[in-house]
């Protein structure tokens, strides 16, 4: 299947089936491609190549760099059910969301390709006579993009498509879990620059195969003035200190540990089912995943015994059969998981499922049953994000108890209030409110939309992707002063003479 997949998206088999790294699909634990990891001196050589490829993209003007995203997201289009199914195969989710992973980038192109003829400055007011002032944005330079696992598309796409009609050149180191997906985008990506023409230049998107540190060695070179990296807190703790030696910049899309609060007037119904596919869907593993769940104390005892019947009715299996829930990515996720249950039983909660299941039919893909875990208050385990499906289930008496529940983690990606009091909706979203970067009222955490800018706060790492007007970041803000006068005022109304 990998093969007949890679070879309609245009993947030669000599770049996935040679070396000693071996690729797994999480759905079985099979083989699905071999690769090497590059040495230094290869990334090196790659960095040196996007600068010669961004000194020639910046001086396309940005709507034909546009139009080259534009043929991207005709590829995608047409290529949509092969990614989607890759997508599957290398990171276990369920073949929907797969295409929905798909169907994002897609979005994204169209949405950059508007942005490219609205790179627009300002013109501000100056104080001296015959002088004219603005602000224009100029290309960045080549853009360095670590990428984990669990999306390993679109968050590439998200700031590929908006990187390249700002101006700028693109180095994509993938996770190493997920390297065939990468290759997949880059394939499409070199058909549309064909299809484009001589203005697009050679290297002006490349993938870097490898691990943390060929992470390491884009994160750190002078050559690579921004760094946008999605991953764990662990990896932005790393990165962010490298980056900030050498006074670049970075986007950090780091780890989340997002809540929903739950209110006496929220319409359970719809509550039920947001809190399924947020808690449980991709098998716990996006950044936005529910992972607390803080309900009014009078409905605590309906709303747990609704969520295990919903629980109990799920599909869980090969993620490519109309399954609800596929695998954890592999066998550490599974461990770390299991930890964190056994550390809740001992620690007096009351755990729900959290069990392998079809360990029969598939030895080596860990499947399991998503948990719902009740405690008395937020200790460690529950202000630690696990990359799995537990979801912590904790119950408050006023309102402002349970906000500041939702706000008293590290993390500060996404949360959601479900009420019909517009006191309540209006002052979560408020300043007083929650203080995550994304806050939703009557709909989960998870399944951001591409038009609004996408990323959290504190140990999430700061970092924004998407739209509103993100685009500003992959560019550099210049001011400029012009004279078109015969005097030379200077300003503040200093005399010099
Ligand atoms: P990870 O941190 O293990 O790896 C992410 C990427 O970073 C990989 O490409 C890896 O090779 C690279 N890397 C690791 N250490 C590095 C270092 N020191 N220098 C440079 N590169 C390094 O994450 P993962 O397990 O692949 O993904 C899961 C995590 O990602 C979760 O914490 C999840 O919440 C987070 N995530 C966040 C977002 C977001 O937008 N906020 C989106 C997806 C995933």
């Amino acid at each position: 299947m990998i093969d007949t997949i890679m070879q309609r998206l245009g993947v030669a088999e000599s770049l996935y089936r040679q070396g000693d790294y071996p690729v797994t699909s999480p759905t079985d634990g099979a083989e699905i491609g071999r690769l090497s990891f590059e040495s230094a001196e290869v990334v090196d050589a790659r960095i040196e190549r996007a600068q010669v490829a961004f000194a020639a993209w910046r001086q396309v003007p940005a709507p034909r760099r546009g139009e080259l995203v534009r043929l991207f997201g005709e590829q995608l289009r047409r290529h949509k059910d092969d990614l989607g199914a890759l997508v599957t195969l290398e990171c276990g989710k369920i073949l929907q969301e797969g295409l929905g992973e798909v169907q994002e980038m897609i979005d994204i192109c169209d949405l950059a390709v508007g942005q490219s003829r609205q790179l627009y400055g300002l013109t501000i007011a100056s104080e001296r006579p015959g002088h004219h002032m603005r602000e224009s944005w100029h290309p960045l330079g080549p853009i360095g993009l670590v990428t984990a696992f669990n999306f390993p598309m679109a968050p590439w796409a998200w700031n590929a498509a908006l990187a390249l009609v700002c101006g700028n050149s693109l180095l994509w180191k993938p996770s190493e879990k997920t390297p065939l997906s990468a290759l997949a985008c880059q394939a499409l990506l070199e058909r549309a620059m064909a299809e484009f023409g001589a203005d697009a230049p050679d290297d002006l998107s490349q993938v870097i195969i490898g691990g943390r540190e060929a992470g390491e060695r884009l994160t750190d070179s002078h050559q690579v003035p921004l760094i946008s990296a999605t991953g764990s807190t662990r990896m932005g703790r790393e990165i962010a200190p490298r980056v900030a030696a050498r006074f670049g910049r970075s986007i950090l899309e780091l780890g989340g540990n997002n809540a929903m609060i739950l209110a006496p007037s929220a319409d359970l119904d719809m509550a039920v089912r947001a809190i399924l596919f947020s808690a449980v869907g991709t098998a716990g593993q996006r950044c936005t995943t529910l992972r607390r769940l803080i309900v009014h104390q009078s409905l605590r005892d309906e709303v747990i015994a609704r969520l295990k019947k919903a629980y109990a009715g799920i599909s869980i299996g090969n993620p490519m059969e109309g399954n609800l829930v596929g695998p954890l990515i592999d066998a550490q996720a599974f461990d770390q998981m299991q930890s964190v249950l056994t550390q809740a039983r001992q620690r007096g909660a009351t755990v729900f499922g959290g069990g392998r299941q079809l360990a029969d039919v598939y030895p080596n893909g860990y499947y399991v049953a998503p948990a719902i875990v009740e405690v008395e208050r937020q200790d460690d385990l529950v202000r630690s994000e696990t990359f799995a499906p537990i979801l912590y289930v904790l119950s408050y008496r006023e309102f402002d108890e349970a906000l500041a529940m939702n706000n008293d983690v590290p993390q500060g990606l996404s949360s959601c209030i479900f009420t019909t009091d517009v006191r309540e909706a209006e002052a979560f979203v408020s300043d007083m409110g929650s203080d995550c970067g994304i806050a939703n009222v009557n709909i989960g955490p998870s399944g951001a939309e591409i038009g609004g800018a996408f990323g959290g706060e504190k140990e999430t790492g700061g970092g924004r992707e998407s739209g509103s007007d993100v685009w500003k970041i992959y560019m550099r803000r210049q001011t400029n002063t012009v004279n078109y006068s015969r005097e030379l005022p200077l300003a503040q109304g200093i005399k010099f003479d």
